[in-house]
């Protein structure tokens, strides 16, 4: 299940640029200067990279993790054994 978009557009907020760019998938991209008016772009507050900011597509991570957007855990409370049956035999 690695669907994961490597391609995002960014969308300059200063002078409306786009510009279709790869992102990295071990490294979130926190600076990323727009090619049109040279604008040095930062993540908002929140964001994690440039492409969670400005980008149509959110950075990798988020898209392969996402436990800090989608936080609602589809529950359906059909068949859930709460009955502690045999733990992970461990340490
Ligand atoms: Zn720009």
């Amino acid at each position: 299940m690695s669907a994961v978009i490597l391609e995002s557009v960014l969308t300059c907020p200063h002078c409306g640029h786009t510009q279709k760019e790869a992102m990295p998938t071990d490294a979130c991209q926190f600076y990323y200067e727009c090619l049109a008016c040279h604008t040095l772009l930062r993540p908002k507050p929140g964001d994690c990279c440039v492409f969670c900011s400005f980008g149509s597509v959110p950075c990798p991570p988020i898209q392969q993790e996402c436990i800090c957007r989608t936080n609602s855990a589809t529950d359906s409370g059909s068949n859930s054994p709460l009955k502690s049956a045999t733990p992970p035999v461990g340490r």
